[in-house]
């Protein structure tokens, strides 16, 4: 059986793959539970040095890969230089993790107590079709920089860079089995994964509703998992900020990869006293976004991941919607869809309350502090977000009354190798990226040696 790709700029198939199944799968996980032995015995230092081979290698193919990946994901080249540059910063920042990886020393009676970060074994990796490569490496790096062994399952549409790393993996020198990609339905080897007796860990990233079902079935074996699901995340923009600063950067924070970011500022809460100021700026940014071919330089906005998401993203902006402006998109094959901006919306509308994963952001004003913080938090998400004002003691103070995992001031930032990443509420459990990223693929062991 083989796998289709599709390259959703053309709607052709780009590239046929084989199409792993159950089989696949196990034998997948046996070659990792094989591999597992050696390579958490391999010293620290060597472990180091072979991942930082490893981004030494996919820094010399970041062109292809990012050329790839364009392709596959449909979306603009610079976003995906942007991406596959943070794959070889992921890879060279967990490199330097095997040597710091250290333990604790308590005082005890009657001996000496240490602690131990030990890897878990055969942990299961499933990542979504919107940042391929960049969503695997926040979770192959840290994976394997702590000694596990790995299986990736990467989404059905866009698995090619996934298996390009597994290449490049054992070109660049990891053991044969340490790295394992298996490219097939997330109903079938995710399942398997998640059900499999043999898989320490699951990691995974996509929607919320997917997330449920992973986190019940791994209750069977009671594997740790960590998830980043979806969001609906608040841009607050407050009138004494800088409007057009906040307006100008508002259209890239939730029409950013096509809208198809679980951290995209989908909700726009505006003080009513900057509303007019900050409309009239932002609609000229929206009207002067440049959707098209995702391989040429000046893109700045691709097509939509599949026929399928755009009819459901289109939903949210039916006819009779309250449509205040659009931007363009091109004319004929490809799953296009301009950039839509719904003004006035109520927070309890279907568009400002669902994930729409697509190009409609939602226009709500709010009046003060108190407000702004209410609707910001009216929603079972808990992702990302923003905080726009000159006043820092307020934005400080909005900061921490969001319930979010990851917020910024004056900045739509979301996401740093360096620093952690996740959600509050039903946007997931468990953080990636950041220092603290091996706790969740190693258990503590204790240690206690009476003397
Ligand atoms: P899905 O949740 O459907 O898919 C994500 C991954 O899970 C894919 O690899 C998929 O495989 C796999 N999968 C699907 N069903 C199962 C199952 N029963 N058991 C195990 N694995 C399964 O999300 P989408 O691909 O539709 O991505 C869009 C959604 O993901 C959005 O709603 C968004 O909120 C969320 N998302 C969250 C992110 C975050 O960091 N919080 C980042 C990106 C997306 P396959 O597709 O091959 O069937």
């Amino acid at each position: 059986m083989t796998l289709a790709v599709i390259e959703p700029a053309t709607e052709r198939v780009m590239a046929e793959v084989p199409r792993a199944g159950i089989e696949e799968t196990d034998a997948a996980v046996a070659a990792a539970k094989a591999a597992f032995p050696a390579w958490r015995a391999v010293a620290p230092g060597d472990r180091s040095a072979l991942l930082r081979h490893l981004a030494e290698a996919l820094e010399a193919e970041a062109e292809d890969l990012a050329r790839l990946e364009a392709r596959n994901a449909g979306k603009p080249i610079s976003d995906a230089r942007g991406e596959i540059a943070m794959v070889v910063e992921c890879f060279r920042y967990y490199a330097a993790a095997p040597e710091r990886l250290l333990g604790q020393t308590i005082p005890v009676t009657g001996g000496v107590d240490m602690t131990f970060h030990e890897p878990l074994g055969v942990v299961g990796l499933i990542t979504p079709w919107n940042f391929p490569l960049v969503i695997a490496s926040w979770k192959v790096a840290p994976a394997l920089a702590a000694g596990n062994t790995v299986v990736l399952k990467p989404a059905e549409l866009t698995p090619l860079t996934s298996i390009e790393l597994e290449r490049i993996g054992l070109d660049a020198g990891l053991p044969e089995g340490v790295l394992n990609v298996v490219a097939g339905p997330g109903s079938v080897c995710g399942k398997r994964l998640v059900e499999h007796p043999d898989v320490a860990k699951i990691a995974f990233t996509g929607s919320t509703e997917v997330g449920r079902t992973i986190a019940a079935g791994a209750a069977q074996t009671i594997k740790r998992v960590t998830l980043e699901l979806g969001g609906k995340s608040a841009n607050v923009v407050f009138a004494d900020a800088d409007l057009a600063a906040a307006a100008a950067a508002a259209p890239s924070a939730v029409f950013g990869n096509a809208g198809q970011d679980c951290c995209a500022r989908s909700r726009i809460l505006v003080e009513r006293a900057g509303m007019d100021e900050f409309m009239a700026e932002f609609e000229r940014q929206v009207k002067s976004i440049r959707v098209g071919d995702p391989l040429a330089e000046e893109t700045e906005m691709g097509p939509l991941i599949s026929a399928a998401q755009r009819t459901a993203v289109a939903s949210y902006a039916p006819d009779g919607a309250p449509v205040a402006f659009r931007g363009e998109a091109p004319e004929g094959p490809g799953f296009w869809l301009a950039p839509t901006v719904l003004a006035p919306v109520s927070n309890s509308d279907r568009a400002a309350a669902e994930e729409i994963f697509g190009p409609i952001a939602c226009v709500i004003e709010f009046e003060g502090e108190e407000e702004a913080a209410r609707l910001a938090n009216a929603t079972i998400y808990g992702l990302s977000g923003s905080i726009w004002t000159r006043d820092g003691a307020k934005a400080l103070r909005m900061a921490r009354a969001v319930e979010t995992g990851v917020i910024s001031i004056n900045s739509n930032s979301s996401v740093r190798v360096s620093t952690p990443f996740g959600g509050f509420k039903q946007s997931g459990v468990g953080r990636e990226l950041g220092p603290g990223a091996l706790e969740h693929y190693t258990d503590v062991k204790n240690v206690y040696y009476a003397t």
